[in-house]
């Protein structure tokens, strides 16, 4: 059972790719029966699109010509689909993440999708995840956690999970492109991935998932007061 609450309560977590923030956001929502909002799938989702109809993904102009085109939707099971085409498996093969940061540089695809994510956590309590949801989405969040881990710890994350998937990568591949999409995600002009200056560091290379969950709901409810009854 989970405390009243009058407002909507947002929670934002950012970081570096992998890092696990949608495992943990995903679990401390259910915990708390928040609703999960995964922005970094809709980045995703765009660039599905954009590849799909052929389009250099590198191209700006090109790009941004097929904003009015694309309907990118977030449904409640964690179902992903752009017009209306269920892309939930699709946008995590590795040509998606090689991809997505040069859409995410894009400063008019970027408001568009943010309006989309200002919008969802309008009327409801949300943990949302990204990489600049404290800073620039929701800069009055009620909580903000950066969630980090080594490197190292980070690629060998995502490659277990990649092959619980049946996504084909090796580790290698996974490390690098982990470090080159940091690297653009942090270097970009518009809304870079930073620490937002209100944000509790969670470094969490030698934590357990659980641990991980523990935490945060401690961090929401000494910002907050919500926490679930044990
Ligand atoms: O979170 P995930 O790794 O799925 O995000 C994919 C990519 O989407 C990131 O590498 C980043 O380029 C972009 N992204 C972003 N801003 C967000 C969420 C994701 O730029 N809020």
């Amino acid at each position: 059972m989970i405390e009243k609450i009058k407002k909507p309560i947002s929670v934002a977590i950012d970081g570096p790719a992998a890092a696990g923030k949608s495992t943990i956001a995903k679990k401390a929502a259910k915990i708390l029966n928040f609703t999960y909002i995964d922005t970094g799938a809709m980045y995703r989702a765009f660039t599905y699109y954009v590849l799909k109809r052929g389009v250099n993904p590198q191209d700006e102009n090109a790009c941004n010509a097929l904003i009015p085109e694309v309907d990118v939707e977030l449904l409640p099971d964690g179902i992903v689909k752009v017009n209306n085409e269920d892309v939930t498996r699709a946008i995590r093969e590795i040509e998606i993440s090689q991809n997505v940061s040069y859409i995410a540089s894009y400063k008019n695809i970027r408001l568009a999708l943010v309006e989309q994510q200002r919008n969802m956590a309008k009327h409801r309590s949300v943990i949302m995840d990204g990489r600049d949801i404290g800073t620039y989405v929701l800069p009055d969040a009620d909580v903000k956690i950066y969630q980090v881990a080594s490197v190292h710890t980070r690629a060998i994350r995502r490659y277990e999970e990649n092959l619980e998937k049946g996504i084909v990568c090796t580790l290698d591949e996974i490390e690098k492109d982990l470090i080159r999409r940091d690297y653009i995600d942090s270097h970009r002009d518009f809304a870079p991935l930073v620490q937002a200056p209100d944000a509790v560091l969670l470094d969490t290379s030698k934590m357990s998932i659980e641990e991980v969950v523990i935490r945060v709901l401690q961090i929401i409810k000494e910002k907050t007061g919500v926490f679930p009854h044990e």
